[in-house]
């Protein structure tokens, strides 16, 4: 089946490109460096967000969205991150949690939520890390106990990216905590605030500021049972998986931008910057930093094209997009570093944007499983797609 149900042509998408562009040179570029320092929420950049229908990209016409395939979507994605790569953050999970709903959900579920998630009337968050499993999640003890038509939940989730400026939570539990394997006691509940939900606070973190990662808990924390995704218990961790193609997509993307701003200030400055009487961009050892940035930028480029047309078509490419995943983080993590030596000291300093893409690029190598994981995947999906 395919995800892009009804995608925009290639001159509406370059029509809205264009316009991304303005906005983003004009409303946000300036504010970033003083946004992203001080770590604070960037409200308003999120109401323009909002405005310019950003939070409904992916989300299908007959819900009010603007039917965004996955390929569409990464380029807004990318150009988000080239500008400041926490803004891709505040819609990822929102238009994850939309495909999650609309691929899953039951059909009251989707009528329900879809037409508020494509308005941005809500705004989605995943809760599947817990502070004693990421990457192994059928480690998770968060628990969801079914009581007559509703289920209590209790535990803990870490990490929630919007889990402060959520209203529609994605949380993966437990409801058999006895069940052999793990996976099959595992169960992903959609949840607004309420009662014995706790919001814990944001957590300090090295880069990706502005926009908040947060601790939740829960607490004897009721949902009617028609809250279950689905409406079937022990599908959770499909679910998740399902949702995570997607995720790696869009960190690959996110890379992808990342990676581009890392080279293309290390070219604007290595033509500016003059030593031994000439522009550092004639040096050959810069020059040499200069042409494997741009091979990784375009390397990047393609894998996580080839994944979002897979993605679009219906097709597994869990391959594909764990691929994308772990070559466009290394790379953005590789090109933030060379364009902090092509800037020599000012590459230290907080008066340039170097410093942030070196904060900010290993994220992508740890987010929507990190790279060691990606690699075990790989490895796995090759050797049962080429069986002897
Ligand atoms: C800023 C930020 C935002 C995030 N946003 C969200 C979010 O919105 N929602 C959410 O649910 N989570 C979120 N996460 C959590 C993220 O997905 C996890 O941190 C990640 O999956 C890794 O899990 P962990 O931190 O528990 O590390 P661990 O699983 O404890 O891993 C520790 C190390 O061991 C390695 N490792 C683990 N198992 C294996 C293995 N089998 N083989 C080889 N190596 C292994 C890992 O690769 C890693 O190097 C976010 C994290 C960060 C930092």
């Amino acid at each position: 089946m395919s995800h892009a149900k009804d995608s925009i042509t290639a001159e509406e998408e370059n029509q809205i490109m264009d316009a991304l562009d303005v906005w983003l040179s004009k409303e946000v570029a300036p504010h970033v460096r003083e946004l992203e320092h001080e770590d604070i929420y960037p409200t308003e950049i999120v109401q323009q967000m909002k405005e310019m229908g950003l939070f409904s990209l992916m989300y299908a016409a007959k819900h009010g969205g603007l039917g965004f395939s996955a390929s569409s979507y990464t380029k807004v994605i990318t150009r988000l991150s080239e500008t400041w790569m926490s803004l891709a953050g505040v819609i990822n999970t929102h238009m994850m949690l939309g495909q999650l709903i609309q691929r899953f959900g039951t059909e009251e579920q989707q009528e329900r939520f879809l037409p508020r998630l494509a308005q941005a009337e809500l705004h989605g968050a995943l809760c599947l890390t817990e502070p004693d499993a990421g990457t192994d999640l059928q480690g998770i003890k968060t628990h969801a106990r079914r009581e007559g038509d509703a289920y209590i939940l209790n535990g803990s989730k870490m990490w929630v990216t919007n889990g402060v400026h959520g209203s529609l939570y994605a949380i993966l539990t437990k409801t058999d905590l006895d069940a052999h394997p793990a996976h099959k006691g595992m169960t992903m509940f959609l949840a607004e605030k309420g009662q014995g939900f706790n919001v814990d606070g944001k957590l300090k973190k090295l880069g990706y500021r502005g926009v908040e990662s947060a601790a939740l808990s829960f607490d004897d924390f009721k949902l009617s049972a028609d809250r279950l995704l689905g409406g079937i218990e022990g599908q959770g961790l499909q679910h998740a998986m399902g949702g995570l193609e997607l995720g790696r997509i869009n960190v690959a993307a996110r890379a992808v931008g990342v990676a581009k701003a890392a080279m293309n200030d290390a070219v604007r400055y290595a033509q500016e910057r003059t030593t031994f009487g000439k522009p550092i961009c004639e040096h050959q050892s810069i020059q040499i930093k200069l042409a494997d940035m741009a091979t990784n930028v375009e390397a990047s480029r393609l894998l996580v094209e080839q994944a979002a047309s897979k993605y679009d078509k219906g097709e597994r490419c869990d391959m594909e997009a764990g691929m994308a995943k772990l070559f466009a983080s290394e790379a953005a993590l590789e090109n933030a570093t060379e364009a902090m030596r092509v800037h020599g000291g000012y590459g230290y300093s907080k008066e340039f944007n170097v410093e942030r893409y070196y904060r900010d690029a290993p994220l992508m190598c740890i987010g929507e499983g990190t790279n060691e994981l990606q690699r075990l995947l790989i490895a796995k999906q090759l050797v049962k797609r080429s069986p002897i």
